[in-house]
């Protein structure tokens, strides 16, 4: 835990992520404890927010968005004097001037170089003149001290995500730069690796030996409500499978790192990127399926249709949905199929990983009246939180009668009130722990894999684009791509 006194500053501190997500999380690592004696917090932002004004708002942010409501009055008075609001255009200079002025008043109050965090929740098209001001400015010029986080999107597309490498490279030192997926900051996702190489049990299992296929899903309820400008020109290709799902994939299939060490674990991570077989153009239509959804009914309330919503153009060929099989291809995965399945609008918000294992290969049972099911380890990342492994177990009685069993353990039990996400990644940046964080090359290999996905359906002429009603689990194709390998969704009621 760091102890440095720190300056925080959060380009975008009026804006909605803000809001939601980074002052909650502040907040809740400062009544935990886990904040440094002595840091500051720079709000930027155009809006003409008085300090008191911006204070009462954060307050307010925090009885709606923070996980955690019993604090003291105390608690919150000393954490308002931390926040400082600063009124501040991006695109005027002087307004970097007077953030120079802010943070070096802030070292002479620590009698040293304090550290800086410098959150940047501004839209993509922000970064290069905040990147090119601090540079100028010197204001990030200690490589050990000074960090940037960067929130996604990371491009739109590999030649983008490359230019924005480059740019940030320019900059800073690739240690400097921390590249936020807040997925990878869940305590369910993390628990993957601590599951896999802290235990005896899975790992000689967790091959193309033992395992027959492996099923990631993100599931949500939510449409694209009021960000159907943004999401019409991303969907769920860009915005969810690129990152997110690629990212649980690498935890899923990595390679054990020798040791618990940053830049081990994101080359083994950069590694299984690699090996993911590139899906050639002409086989798109096999491998992947796309899909918009229609009007439905979702937990009793009526839903519109995605092309009806605000914002969506309503011509728009924008997937809100996107199933895929992936193949990686080294020794360990070599013929196991990944399916990946993603979407708005669905019937429940579901993320889960489940392993799926072989088929018994003896034939003891093989005449039992029951049939077997092969075991099956479900990982469930949210909103449950829990891990459940399924096997077949002896039913009691006095004939040999078999029926599947469960061994739960279940997050929520041991850890009710577990920090969110970017609670995880804020401490972790502000310790200079890049573990959690995805490296260039790793976005890069990532983009990598869906471009030829991104080509076909923006330039195709042959990938249909199937549709869904809102609150189902997605199109009949969906199952169909499993189907064909004898496969099917599983945890679809
Ligand atoms: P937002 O609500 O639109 O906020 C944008 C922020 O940018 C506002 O604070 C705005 O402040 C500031 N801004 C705009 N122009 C400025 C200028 N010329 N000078 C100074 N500040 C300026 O966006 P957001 O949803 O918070 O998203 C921020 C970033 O996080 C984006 O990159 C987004 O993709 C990413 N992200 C957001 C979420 C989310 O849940 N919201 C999730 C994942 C990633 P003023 O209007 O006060 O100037």
């Amino acid at each position: 835990r760091t102890t440095a006194p720190t300056s925080i500053v959060v380009f975008g501190g009026t804006g909605d992520l803000a809001k939601r997500k980074l002052f909650p999380a502040f907040f809740n690592l400062f009544i935990d404890e886990w904040m440094p004696a002595h840091f500051q917090i720079l709000a930027l932002g155009r809006k003409p927010y008085t300090q008191e004004k911006f204070r009462r708002y954060v307050l307010e942010n925090l009885r709606e968005f923070s996980r955690n409501n019993n604090y003291t009055e105390k608690q919150w008075l000393n954490f308002s004097e931390k926040i400082i609001f600063v009124n501040f255009d991006i695109t005027d200079e002087n307004s970097f001037r007077n953030l120079h002025d802010k943070l070096t008043a802030f070292d002479v109050t620590c009698n040293r170089r304090a550290n800086r965090l410098f959150y940047l929740s501004v839209a993509p098209s922000f970064i290069d003149k905040v990147s090119a001001n601090l540079k100028k400015m010197g204001l990030a010029s200690e490589i050990e001290k000074d960090r940037i986080i960067i929130e996604k999107p990371f491009g739109y597309d590999k030649a983008s995500a490359v230019a924005l490498n480059k740019l940030l490279n320019e900059n800073f030192k690739e240690e400097q730069i921390y590249r936020i997926d807040h997925y990878l900051g869940k305590e369910t996702v993390q628990n993957i690796l601590a599951f896999r190489f802290a235990n005896t049990f899975f790992e000689p299992l967790w091959s193309n030996r033992h395992i027959e296929s492996v099923q990631i899903t993100v599931a949500e309820q939510v449409g694209v409500e009021d960000r159907g400008g943004y999401y019409d020109h991303s969907g769920a290709l860009r915005d969810m499978i690129q990152n997110h799902l690629l990212q649980i994939l690498c935890m899923v299939a990595m390679d054990a790192p020798v040791e618990f060490e940053s830049s081990l674990i994101r080359d083994k991570k950069a590694e299984i990127l690699k090996a993911v077989r590139r899906i050639k153009p002409e086989d798109i239509n096999h491998y992947t399926v796309r899909a918009q959804y229609t009007e439905g009914v979702i937990n009793g309330k009526p839903k519109k249709a995605y092309k009806q919503e605000p914002g969506v153009d309503p011509d728009s060929k924008t997937e809100t949905f996107v199933a895929m099989k992936f193949y990686i291809d080294n020794p360990r995965w070599q013929g196991v199929p990944f399916y990946m399945r993603t979407g708005k609008s669905m019937v429940q918000k579901k993320s889960s990983v489940i392993v799926n294992f072989k088929e018994v290969p003896n034939k003891t049972f093989v005449n039992s009246k029951d049939k077997l099911q092969p075991n099956q380890l479900t990982i469930n990342i949210q909103p449950e939180m829990d891990i459940r492994l399924a096997f077949m177990a002896k039913k009691p009685g006095l004939d040999m009668t078999l029926k599947p069993a469960e061994m739960v353990f279940d997050y929520f039990e041991c850890a009710p009130d577990s920090p969110e996400a970017y609670e995880t990644l804020l401490i972790d940046a502000l310790d200079g722990d890049s573990t959690l964080f995805m490296r260039s090359d790793q976005v890069e290999e990532a983009w990598d894999i869906i471009a030829t996905i991104q080509e076909e359906w923006e330039n195709g002429t042959y990938s249909p684009i199937y549709t869904y009603s809102a609150g189902s689990w997605g199109p009949q194709a969906a199952d169909d791509l499993l189907s064909r390998q004898g496969h099917r969704w599983l945890s679809t009621t």
